[in-house]
């Protein structure tokens, strides 16, 4: 008595194509003689398995199995069993091998080229504003001399021996239908199918070099520290026709004493003298468009902040966005008094009331409560 075809793969009646395809995938990379060479049981397995697959893949004879079961199958003539002629050989090649049975009918095999990397230092002018930067690096590129082609100028290039120009070789095994026969590269060419018979004395036959190159590289207003750029095949050189990689570049903006960076807003610190933060005052401030006079108004408290609107970063990739710059006033008590200062100061002190002490309503906290709160 056969088992059930179902069974075998372990799907459900109703199950599709697709299942059913995976099903035996996954039967068949266990069950496979070559990984199972301790198991005399499981060549036997794989047959069943095979068998099975082969009448489900198959709508005309599935309906037939399902109809009358494998007796249905043998009395009609089918033969299953796998091999060579059968439609779903190149499934279970694929399921062993990833790849295609045939070959492909060989010709060279492109490889892309491998990503590179450079980094560059700006200014953080020069981020706010975005700059062309020039950029220098080695990569691979294309031998100039033999154009890729591998061969001394001049000296003939001739079809591969061992692959006969086909750039693969077959590899012919046995196994468990019969010979199975797997294409590789040809490693006598790299799949080029063609030899150069005096290799180029510049690249010493490799058809590649590297090369220092030179490339501008437009950074865009507003970019961050530390943030990666990608241009997209400006890379590593690929092999036989294959595109070439990208090149990655890694920015750093260089710290700017005056300035701290917060996202797209810039914080700027400047010191208030006591005295001068209760009369009111002005005082100079950087930005990036150079040194500024802001007023600071009389009565101002230690680390409040004066908010420039738009005269930060750039937001990348919004055009016309610009963050703030905050200047934070830095109160700074007098030091090292004089005895005069000592006398004037404790005079002051010796004045100031409550009255002087009194936050302005509107900046009163609990005022600030109330109004959300209403
Ligand atoms: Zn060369
Ligand atoms: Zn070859």
């Amino acid at each position: 008595m056969k088992q059930d075809a179902y069974e075998l793969l372990g799907v459900g009646r109703g199950a599709d194509e697709r299942e059913i395809k995976k099903a035996f995938r996954v039967v068949a990379r266990e069950l496979h003689p070559d990984v199972n060479s301790h198991d005399p049981e499981a060549e036997e397995k794989f047959k069943a398995a095979a068998e099975a697959y082969e009448v489900l893949s198959d709508a005309d004879r599935r309906a037939v199995y399902d109809r009358h079961g494998w007796d249905g199958l043998d009395s009609r003539g089918f033969q299953p069993g796998g091999g060579q002629g059968s439609g779903s050989f190149s499934d279970i090649f694929e399921a062993f091998f990833g790849g295609d049975p045939f070959g492909g009918g060989g010709g060279p095999t492109a490889v892309q080229g491998g990503d590179a990397g450079v980094e560059v230092e700006i200014s953080l002018e020069q981020a706010a504003r975005g700059e062309q930067v020039e950029v220098s690096f080695d990569a691979v590129a294309t031998c100039e001399r033999c154009h890729g082609n591998r061969a001394e100028p001049g000296t003939p290039i001739e079809t591969c021996e061992r692959c006969g120009g086909a750039g693969r070789l077959r590899a012919v095994s046995q196994t468990a239908f019969g010979q199975m026969v797997r294409a590789m590269a040809c490693d006598r060419c790299g799949g080029e199918g063609k030899v150069a018979t005096t290799p180029c004395g510049e690249c010493a036959g490799r058809g590649l070099r590297a090369l220092r190159r030179e490339l501008t590289v437009d950074v865009p207003a507003g970019i961050a520290d530390e943030q990666r750029m990608r241009l997209s095949g400006r890379g590593h050189a690929g092999e036989r026709g294959g595109p070439a990689g990208d090149l990655f570049v890694l920015v750093r903006v260089a710290e700017d004493e005056r300035f701290l960076r917060d996202g797209s807003d810039l914080v700027a610190v400047v010191d208030v003298p006591a005295p001068a933060a209760a009369l009111g005052t002005t005082v100079t401030v950087p930005t990036l468009d150079g040194d500024e006079e802001i007023e600071v108004a009389a009565g101002t408290q230690p680390g409040e902040v004066v908010t420039l609107r738009g005269r930060g970063m750039p937001l990348v990739g919004r055009r016309g966005r610009v963050g703030d710059q905050r200047v934070v006033l830095n109160v700074v008590i007098p030091r090292n008094l004089s005895a005069r200062q000592r006398e004037l100061l404790e005079e002051l002190g010796n004045s100031v009331t409550e009255e002087n002490l009194r936050r302005p309503e509107a900046e009163s906290i609990f005022s600030r409560v109330r109004r959300a709160l209403r």
